[in-house]
């Protein structure tokens, strides 16, 4: 083994983001110690079967296996109820639990634990954890900080969306056939999911500024009264009497501006957390999860590509932190019944006025340099961006598109585009008519 692969990672937070970078890097062959602490309440998640196949490509099996079947889901938003798809529902403890299972079964080293603290040295990061055991230090060269939203901020540029407040209550009753619901208000918007057991678990979101909450002990009733008002509620908590300790996550939307070093990373809601609206937020952990090995490895292993890999890391996050940000921004507009309430008002324009699609003209595509993936490492490459993809499209069916777009401008106007692509694409020249229709589509020519 090389010195780097020697090197110790410490990837802080088990979650699906800490969880997935763990795997890659054991992929890559890296030596990985992963710490965490359970969360201390059972949440429940609403996923899609495309995040069940990026927790598959992830390499989660046991996680995935306390995964229920799809659960039917019927949405009432601006005065129309449709229940047009289905989700898995994610019971946080079981789920998180299988992530465990999944570090071991593949050789990371788990310390279990609550990290109390963590300096860097001149001879690497030194973390403290609290273990059943007692107090341990823990020594690493490279830190993941994948501790989710819990994960210190301090000293970092961080962007903050509309403060916003989720207000969790499981309800028991007699068990009725799993499904789950949203539904607008006034005040924000309430998720509900029945799991086969009778559990029901309610989720009510609301602005903090404006929300006027009453002092704690009143909130139960407060929030209570507020879920009962609702239609979509009924089937939930008919026969059905709250349970535990009602508890308070924050779902303020937050990016975090510097989310790499030379050292470090930070992935999943510790780079960049969202809205629960978007009902993405374990997708985007994993996306940002899935793009960190290739950059740890990068700056591990050539240090001299060490600003392309940061670069590339900082410019991802931030892309799919404001594409799901307008994706919500787009979804609160849609709410017209209650647009003039101050929830939906600081939800509607935020983050920008930017659409969510361009409309792409050739004049506005351009051929440039930017970072990318290749064998587990980053480098930079000619791709081509448009007002839709800052980022650039480099491939297609393996294929580098920035010659191809060269090929067609440089032509005469009176070659045929055909011609021009097949004479670009060698031995590949087949695959020219299918080609110039995608590009066609994508509005490049
Ligand atoms: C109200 C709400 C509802 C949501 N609903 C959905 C949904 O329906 N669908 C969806 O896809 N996403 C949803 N999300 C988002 C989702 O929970 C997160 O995006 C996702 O869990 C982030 O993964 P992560 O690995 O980055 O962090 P986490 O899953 O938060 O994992 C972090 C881990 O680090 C551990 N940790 C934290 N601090 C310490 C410490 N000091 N010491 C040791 N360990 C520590 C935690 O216990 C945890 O195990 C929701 C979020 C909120 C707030």
């Amino acid at each position: 083994m090389d010195a780097s692969r020697a090197r110790k990672i410490l990837v802080l937070g088990a979650g699906p983001a800490g969880g997935a970078v763990a795997l890659g890097l054991r992929r890559l062959g890296y030596s990985v110690c992963v710490v965490s602490e359970p969360r201390p309440f059972s949440a429940v998640e609403g996923i899609s079967e495309r995040v069940v196949e990026g927790l598959r490509n992830a390499g989660f099996e046991a996680a995935l296996k306390t995964l229920p079947a799809p659960t039917p889901r019927r949405v009432h938003w601006n005065g129309v109820t449709s229940a047009a798809n289905a989700e898995r529902l994610v019971i946080r403890t079981e789920f998180d639990q299988g992530i465990l299972v999944d570090l071991e079964r593949n050789g990371v080293e788990l310390v279990q634990g609550r990290i109390c603290g963590s300096s860097r040295g001149d001879d690497g990061y030194r973390v403290d954890v609290e273990t059943t055991d007692g107090a341990r230090t823990l020594h690493a060269g490279f830190l993941v900080e994948a501790r989710g939203r819990a994960a210190p901020g301090t000293g970092l540029e961080r962007l903050r969306g509309p403060e916003t407040l989720s207000l969790l209550q499981y309800w028991s009753g007699p068990a009725i056939t799993p499904r789950t619901a949203v539904q607008s208000c006034a005040d924000g918007w309430a998720w509900m999911a029945a799991t086969a057991d009778g559990r029901r678990y309610l989720q009510l979101t609301v602005d903090v500024a404006s929300a006027g909450l009453p002092p704690k002990e009143q909130l139960v009733e407060h929030c209570n009264s507020r879920l009962r008002a609702l239609e979509m509620a009924a089937p939930f908590i008919d026969g059905a009497e709250p349970t535990g300790e009602l508890h308070a996550r924050t779902s303020t939307p937050i990016l975090c501006r510097e989310p790499v070093g030379d050292d470090w990373i930070r992935v999943g809601d510790a780079a960049m957390a969202v809205d629960p609206l978007s009902g993405n937020g374990i997708f985007q952990s994993l996306s940002s999860a899935m793009q960190a090995p290739a950059v740890i490895n990068t700056l591990l292993q050539q240090p001299q590509r060490a600003r392309l890999a940061r670069a590339f890391h900082k410019a991802r996050i931030e892309e799919l932190f404001f594409r799901f940000a307008r994706i919500g921004r787009d979804f609160y507009a849609q709410e017209a019944a209650f647009a003039s309430e101050p929830f939906w008002q600081r939800r509607r324009d935020w983050p920008d006025q930017i659409p969510m699609h361009r409309t792409v003209k050739p004049q506005d595509v351009s051929i440039a340099r930017r970072p990318v993936v290749e064998n587990d490492l980053i480098r930079d490459a000619e791709v081509v961006v448009t007002p839709d993809q800052p980022l650039g499209v480099w491939h297609l069916q393996g294929l580098p598109l920035a010659p191809l777009l060269r090929a067609l401008r440089n032509g005469t106007p009176g070659d045929h585009p055909e011609h021009l692509l097949a004479a670009a694409l060698g031995d590949k020249k087949a695959l020219a008519p299918q080609l110039l229709t995608w590009i066609r589509r994508q509005g490049w020519i």
